[in-house]
């Protein structure tokens, strides 16, 4: 996960923006009514995040009487997505992750803005920005995890919280034939049992191990000659180690955490690896 600067966007202009497109002066006014809720809303996920009591915040059916689900998922679904007078701010919201990296995933690129909390189960956080995270479409559409039931799957928000001077993504090599790469979270000092319990559920959630673990895999695959030929006749492990602290430095510019770093660093302090058994690359 990578940490976004939280939107300074308010919540009452975004909503206020978004519903100035309703041709309807009647439903216009039932949706204006909704405001003071919506912003209620947004203070109460402000006030719960990462503490572990987002799974308090009640599900909706409907919004104070006379507003439905359907009708709050339109205002982002047609008025912040297709319409002008929301765009401006979707599109804000969506130019904010540096390098256009899904701080989700770490990954991949951004192509949408994904809802932190579902708006199907959460309505009034439909176009609140602090629920709007910029993803990618995987991440978007494939986690487990939907909402969190329990303080543990609460995942990881993007605006909150704040791991990126942690190293907490650690990668092991498999002494297999051939060889293989497993990533895992590995738990900093100083973190609290539910931070540690929060990341691991956010890894499982959007299925970081298999992809990063797949990505290795092609890694992998790319550097077995450049390995071959630094060893040389001469076994000349320290250089095959060095090569591939370089790689992991240069990468690091980027992110601390995101698996190309953890993947060259995991290669390097492992001896196995670097003393002749690149070779079992596959
Ligand atoms: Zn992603």
């Amino acid at each position: 996960m990578i940490k976004l600067a939280k939107p300074t966007l308010s919540t009452a202009t975004v909503y206020a923006d978004c519903i100035s497109s309703t041709k309807n002066p009647k439903k216009k006014a039932r949706m204006a009514a909704c405001a003071p809720l919506i912003i209620q809303a947004e203070q109460e996920l402000d006030t719960k995040v990462t503490k572990g009591l987002v799974y308090t915040i009640a599900h909706e059916t409907l919004v104070n009487g006379n507003v439905s689900v359907d009708e709050l998922k339109y205002v982002y679904t047609g008025q912040m997505v297709d319409h002008a007078n929301g765009r401006v701010h979707y599109d804000k919201l969506i130019l904010s992750a540096p390098f256009d990296l899904c701080p989700l995933c770490a990954h991949r690129d951004v192509t949408t803005l994904d809802h932190y909390l579902p708006k199907a189960k959460y309505p009034r956080l439909s176009v609140v920005p602090i629920n709007l995270i910029p993803a990618c479409k995987d991440c978007n559409t494939g986690k487990l995890m939907d909402y969190p039931k329990t303080p543990d799957e609460e995942t990881l928000h993007p605006y909150y919280d704040d791991i990126d001077a942690d190293r907490w993504l650690k990668m092991r090599v498999l002494q297999t034939n051939p060889i293989s790469v497993e990533f895992y979270v590995s738990r900093p000092a100083g973190w609290s049992d539910l931070l540690f319990k929060r990341v691991e559920g956010h890894f499982k959630s959007f299925g970081l191990k298999k992809l990063y673990a797949t990505q290795a895999g092609r890694e992998l695959v790319g550097i077995k000659k450049q390995l071959i030929g630094i060893y040389g006749k001469r076994q000349k492990q320290a250089a095959v180690k060095k090569f591939l602290l370089d790689m992991a430095r240069s990468k690091a510019d980027v992110h601390l955490n995101i698996w190309q770093v953890v993947f060259y660093n995991g290669l390097a302090e492992d001896n196995w690896f670097c003393n002749g058994n690149f070779q079992l690359i596959g």
